[in-house]
């Protein structure tokens, strides 16, 4: 018979959080102790009801109703679901959405006229252009079409560069890396002071994540593909945000005890035994690193469900600052 309980994790000092009266703690299960699971499924769920409410207010009060552009170009099927997903979660709390589908032979300028349109039109807050492009596009000259203000993807070197200065505030802060740091902020997981390694270095996530544990004052270290011996650096961490592509890369020797884990990527691996053929994994082995570490996200259900609520959140902010909002 298993015995079960609950124990709080003495190993380091910033793991007895509290989220909606739910404290974090490690559990034990016949004298092995598993990591607290950071759930990002229910956090996205209360801060869509959150947005879902104050945007209820914003119409009542003022008439505003913020607006989300989707340009989509090309028939990539895991594109195309993103943006069904990005549709679905405006209508569930209340965003006005409106999608632009070019085909995958469009021109560059056709998908400028586009952002253009969105830049000037008053009903729209936010513009994303569903990434990633055909090769025949300049990524970049698209990304920088889209005025700073409605750049809700915070993609936009200024919003980068803004992010990366100190003094400067961007005016959106990328969703999954913005995601990454909400989670452990609602778990009250302290940031200040802590060493925090991030696993990759992209644009959209890796970097911008990085840049935001240092506004946090965390000691960052950064690994990528050309980093030696990675697993001596991420063994000081008390944070690790991983955000590589590589099915279950870390593994629990690669883990301090009592680290924070957050998991950001999502790899498909084959499974005979799912209906589908295959399964979700992160880029941190969950059964090995969740036996070592205080507090872990799930893959599913850990940053996945944050990034589309931030990506509300943003738009929200976006109507609330364009029309002076408070
Ligand atoms: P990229 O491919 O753009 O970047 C991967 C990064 O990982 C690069 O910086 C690369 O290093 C680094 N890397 C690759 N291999 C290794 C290795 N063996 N050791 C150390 N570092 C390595 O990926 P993204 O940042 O776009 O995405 C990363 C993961 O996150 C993917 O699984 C993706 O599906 C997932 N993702 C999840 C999201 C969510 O909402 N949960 C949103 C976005 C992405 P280098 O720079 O040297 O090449």
């Amino acid at each position: 018979m298993l015995s079960f309980s609950i124990v709080p994790y003495c190993s380091i000092d910033f793991i007895h959080c509290n989220l909606s009266k739910v404290d974090v703690y490690a559990i034990q299960v016949d004298n092995e102790t598993f990591a607290k699971v950071i759930d990002g499924k229910r956090v996205a769920k209360d801060i869509r009801e959150e947005i879902a409410v104050e945007i209820s207010k914003m119409k009542e009060e003022v008439g505003i109703v913020p607006g989300l552009a989707v340009i989509l170009v090309g028939d990539r099927k895991d594109s195309a679901t993103y943006v069904r997903n990005k549709k679905k979660a405006c209508d569930s709390v209340g965003i006005n959405s409106f999608e632009v589908r070019l085909a995958e032979d469009s021109t560059e300028e056709e998908v400028l006229n586009h952002i253009s349109k969105f830049n000037d039109d008053p009903s729209v807050h936010g513009i994303l252009v569903q990434l990633p492009l055909p090769s025949h596009m300049n990524e970049q000259n698209v990304l920088n079409a889209v005025c700073i203000e409605k750049d809700v993807d915070g993609f936009h070197p200024l919003n980068i560069g803004r992010l990366a200065m100190r003094g400067r505030e961007p005016l959106f802060v990328p969703c999954t890396p913005k995601g990454c740091i909400e989670l452990l902020h609602r778990y009250d997981i302290p940031i200040k002071g802590k060493r925090a390694v991030v696993i990759g270095r992209s644009n959209i996530v890796g970097m911008p994540a990085a840049l935001l544990l240092q506004r946090e004052d965390a000691t960052v270290s950064i690994v990528h593909s050309r980093t030696k011996n990675p697993e001596e650096i991420t063994r000081q961490a008390d944070i690790i945000i991983a955000a590589v592509g590589q099915p279950n890369m870390v593994r629990g020797s690669w883990v301090k005890p009592g680290a924070v884990l957050i998991d950001v990527g999502i790899n498909p691996v084959e499974d005979p035994e799912s209906a589908r053929g295959y399964r979700l994994v992160g880029d941190i082995c969950y059964e090995e690193a969740s036996k070592v570490a205080s507090a872990i996200t799930p893959v599913p259900g850990g940053v996945g469900p944050m990034t589309i609520a931030m990506l509300l959140s943003n738009t929200l902010l976006s109507a609330k600052r364009i029309h002076n909002l408070r």
